[in-house]
């Protein structure tokens, strides 16, 4: 068979599927239009109870992952990837649900995953892909809104490169008995308002060309991450709100 454009076939089958790690035969996305935006490109405030993350101005709630403070760049309201190395959340989450908004660069450079890549990592370990995916094939699990190197999108809703975009995000942290996994950690996406994943359990942390494996974590909480790939892929209005059980609040 002849050698797909992109992804691999040389990488290992994942479990419960026919497909192997970023396989490039693994069928693109359906691509469905977002719903329009009210043009003022802003997605509104956090709600009354969120823990806001970035407000447009602070990035005091962030911090290197290689220590030391978060050196992207913040202006006009957004802030920037500047090849300085992810950053992270000084403060840790478990359950929650997470809005980021996120816009990769107007001029289109590069190709396939060296367009407009970034990540949003839960716990530091479970990657939803940000990319350019406008006009840009891809391997499937590799594409923006992708579990990455597991799931692909249901569907293909990007934005053209320098629009805002927006991943709201319903997370379930895994759950442990003592070292053993309980209940794998679960992602519910929606990709500017379209829904890309329904309660997704994760095959283990983002990996990759290699299956994930729940092997050597047990983390329920941690820092969210945001990956720097080396493209200047801009953030703004992120909020958290940790899940609460409600008969277990008082
Ligand atoms: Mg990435």
């Amino acid at each position: 068979m002849a050698k797909p454009e992109f992804g691999y076939d040389d990488t290992p089958k994942l479990p419960g599927s026919k497909w192997r790690v970023h396989d490039g035969r693994r069928p693109q996305p359906r691509i469905v239009t977002p719903g329009s935006q009210d043009g003022a490109q802003h997605f509104g405030t956090a709600p009354s109870d969120a823990t806001v993350l970035f407000d447009g101005a602070d990035l005091s709630k962030w911090k290197s992952v290689d220590g030391g403070d978060a050196e992207w760049k913040v202006e006009n309201g957004y802030v920037q990837v500047t090849r300085t190395g992810d950053i992270e959340t000084r403060e840790h989450f478990g359950d929650c649900q997470l809005h980021v908004e996120w816009a990769a660069p107007e001029e289109v450079k590069g190709e396939s995953q060296g367009r407009g890549n970034s990540g949003v990592f839960l716990l530091s370990l479970y990657e939803i892909q940000v990319l350019d995916g406008f006009d840009n094939p891809t391997y499937a699990d590799g594409m923006t809104g992708a579990i990455y190197g597991q799931f692909p999108p249901l569907v293909n809703a990007c934005r053209p490169p320098g629009e805002w975009q927006s991943y709201d995000v319903i997370f379930e942290a895994p759950k442990w008995v003592g070292d053993r996994l309980h209940k794998a950690a679960t992602l519910t996406v929606l990709h500017n308002g379209v829904l890309v994943h329904h309660c997704r359990p994760a095959l283990g942390p983002t990996d990759h060309k290699a299956l994930p494996s729940y092997q050597d974590t047990s983390a329920d909480t941690g820092p969210v991450r945001l990956q720097d790939h080396g493209d200047e892929v801009r953030y703004r209005n992120i909020w958290v709100r940790p899940l609460m059980d409600y008969d277990a609040a008082d």
